[in-house]
């Protein structure tokens, strides 16, 4: 059970003066937490992005229009707006010795406006300068005080990422509610590492990052940043740590047989297995004969032939008479994995069903029973999985697609509806060596690494976004030749809704000139809108598929051979190899058009120049981390490492491989956490949410 200590940051925000249910919802929105009531830790740990600084106290001739300025000034007079005209401005005309300026309102009550800035005295006014018509103004200055209470006036204020309704003095004042918030906490770090790296303590460095002195405060870079990195590093190692030690006590129970249900997959392949698939193959065999947990990664990029490893894993264990499950991120995916196995599954004889969040009815509760009474060997789904009212006769083996996209708590979920449940994991996120530990630190590793036999390599062109009408020449010769042809649509960052706006435009203009051959898919359409619309494409009744990035992950329609990216620039290099992947997967030549707005930076093109350089996924995530190493800074959304808030690999990387040793030599010493140290270090992962590792300290 979480220590009571930490009851008032896991409180809801409502707790903080000035949040009920409306704000309450802004703010979920603001941290993520859309499932669940947002909590004071929350907001603790959404961090600026800079700062507001009012040092400046230029006298007015100084002032520079468009910059943040503090000045002192008399008021002269007050022009309320006219009466028949309650919209028009409240003007305020303030001036100092060396020149004016006037305080603009709209809709402002007058009361207040003379109580705040009476005519005659002496104010500190704080805001963003402007000029209009050539006077200087500054409109809703942010601070207004008097001599007296100068003192008051912060002069340098945090700028927080933002969200529609919610304004930035609003996230600053429940910040400063939840900064009052948090209790007095035991010291989880080692003293002397905390004096050596010139650490503040947890505490001290969430007030410095929301009360920053200076712009460097803020930044990730900074001492106080960089230890609650450290923080969820260490919480992130020390919980994988925790589940290794876990598995390794856990008794399995072997499933071996002849092979010969692989072997009827094998059979009714169209190909055979690539080595790298054979060897992930034994490796996995090997693994589930022995009677101890299997957890094992299986990495490999985009269309190295994973499903079929899976299967084959699968059949394993069928064979043995016992189940598996596989499961995707996304809807699609599932029905995608489905549409693979079902016949080589036929051919074998195994019994495969689907279950997702969108079955539901009769179907769902028979899908139940059969799963239940050991009627289907295999079941393919979404996260529906986890959900308490499915239950397995025997489940021997959780496969689970595409891992980052969940956490190691989901994975031990899963683990939980059988005895002893082996654990095979599937990413097509080639994840630099170095971090493979980061993320994987618990599991084996086998990776595919070389492409299935007969693929061709992708011609990648970058083409600027003035040349777009040759580009869709280009595509028209292609749908023309029969080819079936992806347009990804431009990432926009804040909002999903400009994403689909973007999207519908392009796909409007694409319908011009293509008519009904051209289909779009969104993040917004309903799961079966979206089936639909993938299964057309992939029987060729539509051609070109505009798409927001929702066809990222996995999506395998051979037939296409043409993709282009527009904004390329705007996507990480991850990613738009990812989106490539999606073509080049039958044995037709494969066209990448990156479509760039001029002129590009250095980095944005050196990330382009290493796609067209290379496919090879692995090499492309190590470019990646380098580029980013090299401060190219993209948005915290892209440059975060998944799964953790605060850390950052290219700011923070280099501190892995002492929070490594640090969690193993604590739980060396230490393995069931209950020194003070390691009582302290319990309360590191209820903070970041690393808990459930917690509950495998007693568990066998
Ligand atoms: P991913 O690793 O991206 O999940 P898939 O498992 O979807 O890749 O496989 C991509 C495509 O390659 C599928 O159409 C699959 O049938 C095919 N494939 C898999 N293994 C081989 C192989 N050894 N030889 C030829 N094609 C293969
Ligand atoms: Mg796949």
């Amino acid at each position: 059970m979480r220590p009571s200590l930490l009851d008032p940051l896991f409180a809801s925000l409502k707790a903080l003066s000035g949040i009920g249910p409306k704000v309450e919802k802004l703010f979920a929105r603001l941290l993520g937490r859309d499932d669940a009531p947002p909590r004071v830790l929350d907001l603790l740990f959404h961090l600026p992005t800079g700062t507001v600084d009012r040092r400046a106290r230029p006298k007015l001739r100084d002032v520079i229009p468009g910059t943040v300025a503090t000045v002192a000034v008399t008021i002269d007079r007050h022009r309320p707006s006219p009466p028949h005209r309650p919209r028009a401005p409240y003007q305020i005309y303030a001036s100092d010795e060396t020149g004016d300026l006037v305080l603009t309102y709209f809709s402002a009550r007058r009361d207040y406006l003379e109580k705040l800035l009476p005519v005659g005295e002496l104010r500190y006014v704080s805001g963003t300068t402007g000029s209009y018509d050539g006077t200087l103004q500054m409109v809703h200055p942010e601070h207004v005080v008097s001599e007296a209470d100068l003192a008051k006036l912060p002069l340098v204020e945090p700028v927080y990422p933002l969200t529609e309704g919610l304004g930035l003095n609003q996230v600053r004042k429940a910040v400063d509610g939840a900064l009052t918030k948090i209790p007095m906490l035991p010291e989880w770090q080692d003293e002397a590492w905390l004096k050596q790296q010139d650490f503040p303590s947890f505490v001290e460095a969430l007030q410095h990052l929301h009360r920053p002195a200076e712009l460097s405060d803020v930044r990730p870079e900074s001492p106080a940043w960089t230890r609650l990195a450290y923080d969820e590093l260490l919480a992130g190692q020390l919980a994988l740590a925790l589940v290794r030690a876990h598995q390794r006590r856990q008794p399995g129970r072997g499933s071996s047989g002849e092979g010969m249900l692989r072997a009827k997959v094998i059979a009714a392949l169209p190909y055979s297995l690539t080595p790298s698939q054979g060897r992930a193959v034994d490796d996995i065999v090997t693994d589930l004969a022995r009677p101890q947990r299997m957890v094992r990664l299986l990495q490999g990029d985009v269309g190295s032939g994973k499903t079929v490893v899976a299967l084959l894993a699968a059949a394993t264990v069928i064979e043995a008479g016992r189940q598996a499950a596989l499961m995707a991120p996304t809807e699609i995916l599932a029905r995608q994995h489905l549409a693979t196995i079902a016949p080589l599954a036929e051919a074998a004889g195994i019994r495969v069903a689907i279950l997702t969040g969108r079955d539901r009815g009769r179907e769902r509760s028979e899908t139940l029973d059969r799963l239940a009474i050991g009627d289907i060997d295999l079941v393919v789904g979404t996260h529906a999985l986890f959900q308490d009212e499915v239950a397995f006769r025997d489940l021997a083996l959780a496969i689970v697609d595409e891992q980052h996209r969940f956490g190691v708590h989901q994975r031990l979920a899963l683990a939980r509806k059988g005895e002893a449940v082996d654990m095979l994991v599937l990413t097509a996120t080639p994840i630099p060596r170095t971090l493979v530990l980061t993320f994987f630190g618990d599991m084996e590793v086998s990776e595919l690494r070389e492409k299935p036999a007969g693929r061709q390599p992708i011609d990648t062109r970058a083409v600027p976004l003035g040349r777009i009408d040759e580009v869709v020449g280009a595509v028209g010769r292609a749908i023309g030749e029969g080819h079936r042809v992806y347009w990804v649509c431009p990432l926009v960052e804040e909002s999903e809704t400009s994403d689909l706006a973007a999207a519908e435009e392009r796909f409007a203009q694409l319908q011009q000139h293509f008519g009904d051959r051209v289909d779009l898919v969104h993040g917004r359409m309903k799961g079966a809108e979206k089936d639909r619309a993938m299964a057309r494409f992939s029987a060729g009744e539509t051609q070109l598929l505009v798409a927001t990035t929702v066809i990222e992950v996995g999506v395998d329609v051979q037939a296409a051979t043409v993709m282009v990216i527009e904004h390329a620039e705007r996507f990480g290099l991850a990613q738009l190899h990812q989106l490539r992947g999606r073509i080049g997967r039958g044995s037709e030549h494969s066209t990448c058009l990156l479509l760039y707005r001029s002129p590009l930076g250095e980095t944005a093109k050196a990330r382009l120049n290493i796609l067209r350089e290379t496919e090879d996924g692995f090499r492309i995530a190590e470019e990646d981390l380098k580029l980013r190493g090299e401060g190219d800074v993209l948005g915290t959304r892209q440059s975060g490492m998944p799964g953790f808030r605060l850390a950052h690999i290219e700011f923070h990387g280099k501190l892995l491989p002492a929070a490594r040793d640090d969690a193993a030599l604590v739980l060396s010493r230490d393995p069931e956490l209950k020194s003070p140290r390691g009582e302290a270090l319990r309360n590191l992962l209820y903070l970041f949410e690393r808990d459930e590792a917690i509950r495998l300290i007693q568990a066998g």
